[in-house]
């Protein structure tokens, strides 16, 4: 019977948590994709190929810790171009930190939806290729989290 007793106290401080967040919402979170929120500074998102730039050294593949990036060598051709699997890269910038020419960009792009394994693979030609936020694409509003006193952060 107790126990009968706790659920139920339970069940009604849940109901009235709920109702108390209808009156007075105290969301941080953005609706998403009508608005973006910016990622900050350094964030690290998809990886920008500038092939123009790129000596062909094959460090970046080297110094991938999560095999996901790997030297993509055409038909002909002695020396490779990088490629990146999405499937495996945590995101580290390892590969774009030791690049010499800088031909290897984090961009700030993380909310990329695919619908299959395979579409995470980019090979050169396909990360030479501006990734953008499909949010930003569809016009959302840029927001910045900002700390507030009261709710602790909010956007604006
Ligand atoms: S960010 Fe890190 S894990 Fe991803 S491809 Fe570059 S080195 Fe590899
Ligand atoms: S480290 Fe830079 S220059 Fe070397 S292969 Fe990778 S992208 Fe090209």
């Amino acid at each position: 019977m107790s126990s009968y007793v706790k659920n139920f106290g339970g069940h009604v401080r849940a109901v009235l948590t709920g109702l108390k967040y209808l009156v007075k919402p105290n969301r941080i979170t953005v609706y998403y994709p009508e608005y973006y929120v910016e990622p900050p500074e350094g964030y690290r998102g998809m990886i920008k190929y500038y092939p123009e730039k790129c000596i062909q050294c094959g460090l970046c593949a080297m110094i991938c810790p999560a095999g996901a990036m790997k030297m993509y060598v055409k038909k002909g051709e002695k020396k490779g171009r990088p490629g990146v699997n999405y499937q495996r890269c945590i995101f580290c910038g390892f590969c774009v930190d030791i690049c010499p020419q800088d031909a290897l960009e984090m961009t700030k792009v993380h909310d990329v939806a695919f619908s299959s394994l395979e579409e995470l693979v980019f090979p050169p030609e396909k990360l030479a290729v501006e990734v953008q936020s499909p949010a930003l694409l569809r016009g959302a509003v840029k927001v910045k989290p900002v700390f507030d006193e009261e709710r602790g952060l909010r956007h604006e």
